[in-house]
């Protein structure tokens, strides 16, 4: 028998979460499931919760970013015990044969991957409903590893904003000698800023915020630039090898294009919800790429994880109570968060 649980979710865009109940799936062999303690608060669950791409189904329980500890395992699983920490990001299945799941890239999955909130259910029918609850129910091959001694409210973050600046990071070879320009300081940015430093880039952070601007030291990077000052912004004209957009607006990208040296790119992570537009110009000088990037598949992601424990990395988190959500998520709209919103879902 399916459990009914616990969750915070919307019926409709653009109103209020609510408790709600929903239910999880009985466990098959290869299945685990964890209690969630905590979850993270992504602009992507606001975006669906708000319906920005056109895409979103509800009832809606969002969340994506979640950490937990495993409560019960299926007869055939092999690489979890009961009481371990577990996580659970983006991705809960994927075909596992198309040329992509071959390649580890499940997030790219010809057969279409099922996300942890908000697609099509392949085993409860409906759609998938995320970690605003009490409980989750996945495949162990989509379940990932919590490191030893890592503080887990503040890593839940790294299981979509952690993975999402990471695996661009890596593909376009942020290291030494690269300088990396991270635009946008939220939830995305500012761990960013963290795994491109601890990679060994200089890094530079564009913002539109002069208070962040102040705190681009503290949270690690090596400058920082207004990017509403044209004589700062013009100080970097190419010079950054890769800028990791993670803007959410609509915003024009042409001012970036332009701070990029011979061969850099810009990479798009943000989901402005509008089409971009690029002057021919600002990518035939200096031979400049335009690309984007989407979150990662799990092998990458456990690697990030191991990564992120190795080198300390967390993100800035304000914990708040599921009773809070509406504040958070109004909070997170208006921008007014550093950097990133946890659930503690102990208490739902
Ligand atoms: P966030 O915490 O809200 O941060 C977004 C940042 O964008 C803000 O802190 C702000 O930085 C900047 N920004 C927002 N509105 C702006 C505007 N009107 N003009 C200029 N800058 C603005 O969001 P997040 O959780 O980091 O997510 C960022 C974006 O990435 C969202 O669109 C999200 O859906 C998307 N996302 C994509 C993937 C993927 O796989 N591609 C995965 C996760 C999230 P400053 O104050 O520094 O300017
Ligand atoms: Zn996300």
């Amino acid at each position: 028998m399916p459990k009914t649980i616990n969750a915070i979710g919307v019926h409709s865009a653009q109103s209020d979460m609510t408790f709600m109940s929903i239910q999880r799936r009985d466990l098959k062999p290869t299945d685990v499931e964890m209690e969630i303690l905590y979850c993270g608060i992504c602009h992507s669950d606001l975006h669906q919760v708000n319906n920005d791409f056109g895409a979103s189904h509800y009832p809606m329980v969002p969340g994506h970013e979640i950490v937990g500890r495993v409560t019960s395992i299926g007869s055939a699983v092999t690489q979890f015990n009961v009481g371990d920490y577990a996580a659970v990001g983006c991705i809960v299945d994927s075909c596992g044969t198309c040329p992509a799941c071959e390649r580890d890239m499940q997030q790219f999955c010809e057969g279409g991957t099922s996300l942890s909130f908000n697609t099509p259910d392949k085993e409860m029918g409906g759609f998938t409903f995320g970690g605003f609850s009490k409980t989750y129910v996945c495949k162990e091959d989509y379940m990932l590893h919590m490191p030893e001694n890592i503080d887990l409210a503040a890593s839940a973050p790294l299981l979509c904003a952690g993975i999402t600046v990471y695996s661009p990071l890596k593909h376009w070879n942020a290291g030494p000698g690269k300088v990396v320009g991270v635009l946008g300081i939220g939830g995305l940015g500012h761990v960013a800023i963290r795994i491109a430093k601890s990679m060994g880039a200089k890094v530079v952070v564009l913002t539109s915020s002069p208070a962040k601007v102040e705190d681009a030291k503290r949270l690690g990077a090596d400058d920082a630039v207004l990017t509403s000052d044209t004589e700062q912004m013009a100080g970097y004209a190419s010079k950054i090898d890769l800028v990791i957009d993670t803007v959410s607006a609509n915003h024009d990208v042409n001012a970036y294009l332009n701070l990029l040296a011979i061969d850099g790119t810009v990479v798009l992570v943000g989901l402005p919800n509008e089409p971009i537009e690029i002057g021919a110009f600002n990518v035939v000088k200096g031979r400049r790429s335009f690309s984007g990037s989407n979150i990662g598949g799990i092998v990458e992601t456990q690697e990030m994880l191991e990564f992120c424990a190795e080198h300390g990395i967390v993100a800035d988190i304000e914990m708040v109570q599921p009773d809070q959500i509406n504040e958070a998520f109004k909070r997170l709209e208006k921008g007014d968060v550093k950097y990133r919103f946890v659930v503690d879902m102990k208490a739902l």
